[in-house]
């Protein structure tokens, strides 16, 4: 394809951009992407240096029934894994099992608050942080190791938030797929790479202008080239704007910048240790360390029982998942196989490998997934799906109001863009 014959420029090869490339190509459009890095799938990242595929970015498809990556995975060849949540063992500071009678309750009355935070936060006057209601609720439950656990392991590591700074009124007005979810031991990035299929794509193009003040043409300048199409399709990540990294012209609607300013975008890390032997651990799915507050890692996925390799992923979430970022390879390292030894209450097999993400450092991505702050509303995810001039618009998993924060809220939003780019090329005979 010549430099300007593209009916649509695509910005980013992540899921969302990919999506809308592919969409675009099916109705007979010319597509060009252009992409800052030097591989394709963002926030979806299986990285191989171990030799084996781990997946630092997306990694579970959330909820099998009805879910567009499915049929994706099964198109792509790539095999799944039913995983199971139950399958886990919780262990407390010192490394002792918590019997699953103790663990299953504390869920119980954890999930239960949650219902009465959500009851409360309904009828406040103005929004106010999760953890301010929880702390009218529960004062005393909060410093408890086993609720500390659920509200990290699970609601943090789940909405990229911290609690302090999630909406009370909002962090879980998002909807989700029934059914198991599904991890691939292959690799999530199979999707990616079915999804590249047949598409052009510029790799190593940093975006740093986006100009769509001619009302017939959009011109996008990178750090190498400048490009032109009659319209444009926008998915850099919510942390990518809010660091104002590229320069819009016009500049974004005050309504897109506002939301912007709004919602959240976390910080959720994984550190994946390889062993040369398997470790002399439960063999389920799932461990959970109930440990102190300060406790890096409160959620490990036992990698083992998913793909057969001596491999473990600790996950770090709320302000753990950001404290992360600021510490050597080998300080995280350490911590994890501390609290691998703690539960393990053995010695471990020699390690063979780490490797580690930092999102948040990742210019590319500057942070993991968008949540609803406090002072944001879901109307917020929505601004951010309008168009932002005739010819131009946003996608990625933030302008998905109903499945932000996922990667198929993502791919749906770049199939919506798509459509709204197709009737706006129709409209103007392009
Ligand atoms: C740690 C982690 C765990 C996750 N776990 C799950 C999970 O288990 N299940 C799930 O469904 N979702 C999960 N997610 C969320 C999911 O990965 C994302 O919602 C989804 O991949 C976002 O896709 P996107 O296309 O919107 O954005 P991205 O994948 O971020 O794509 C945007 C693209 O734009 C590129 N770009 C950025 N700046 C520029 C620029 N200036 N010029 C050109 N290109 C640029 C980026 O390099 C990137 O390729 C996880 C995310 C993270 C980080």
């Amino acid at each position: 394809m010549s430099l300007d014959s593209a009916d649509v420029l695509v910005i980013g090869a992540g899921i969302a951009g990919l999506a809308a490339a592919q969409a675009l190509r099916a109705a007979g459009r010319r597509v060009l992407v252009l992409e800052a890095r030097d591989r394709l799938g963002g926030r979806i990242w299986t990285n191989r240096e171990q030799g084996v595929p781990i997946d630092l970015g997306a990694a579970w498809i959330h909820g099998r029934v009805g879910n567009p990556l499915v049929a994706l995975a099964t198109r792509a060849q790539a095999p799944t894994f039913v995983t199971d949540y139950d399958s886990v063992v919780v262990y407390d500071e010192r490394g002792q099992i918590v019997p699953d009678v103790i663990a299953d309750r504390a869920y119980q009355d954890y999930r239960e608050l949650l219902a009465a935070a959500g009851r409360l936060a309904e009828n406040l006057d103005a929004d106010t942080s999760l953890a301010a209601v929880l702390q009218q609720l529960a004062p005393d439950r909060l410093t408890e190791p086993l609720w500390r656990y659920y509200l990290n392991a699970d609601l943090e590591f789940d909405t990229g938030g911290r609690l302090e700074q999630l909406s009370a009124q909002y962090w879980d007005s998002d909807a989700a797929f029934a059914g198991p979810d599904l991890l691939l031991p292959q690799g999530f990035d199979a999707i990616v790479k079915r999804l590249a299929t047949g598409l052009t794509i510029y790799r190593q193009q940093v975006v740093e202008r986006i100009d769509s003040r001619d009302p017939d043409r959009v011109v996008v300048q990178t750090d190498r080239s400048e490009f032109s199409a009659p319209v444009a399709i926008a998915t850099l990540p919510l942390g990518v704007l809010k660091q104002n990294q590229v320069e819009f012209l016009p500049a974004l609607p005050s309504r897109q910048q506002v939301a912007i300013q709004r919602l959240g975008f976390g910080a959720v890390n994984k550190v994946a240790l390889r062993f040369v032997e398997p470790l002399a651990l439960p063999a389920v799915q799932y461990w959970g360390y109930a440990g102190a507050a300060t406790a890096k890692f409160t959620y490990w996925l036992n990698a083992h029982a998913v793909s057969g390799e001596n491999l473990v992923i600790a996950i770090a979430s709320g302000q753990q998942g950001l404290d992360l970022e600021t510490q050597s390879d080998a300080e995280i390292v350490a911590a994890a196989t501390r609290i691998l030894k703690t539960i393990c209450n053995c010695r471990l097999p020699t390690l063979a490998g780490a490797v580690i993400s930092r999102w948040q450092r990742d210019r590319f991505a500057a942070g993991t997934y968008s949540y609803a702050a406090v002072g944001s509303t879901p109307t917020d995810f929505a601004a951010l799906a309008a168009p932002v001039t005739p010819r131009l618009t946003l996608a990625g998993e933030h302008t998905d109001a109903t499945y932000r924060g996922t990667a198929h809220g993502a791919y749906r939003s770049g199939q919506r863009a798509a459509r709204w780019a197709i009737a706006t090329l129709n409209q103007t005979r392009s």
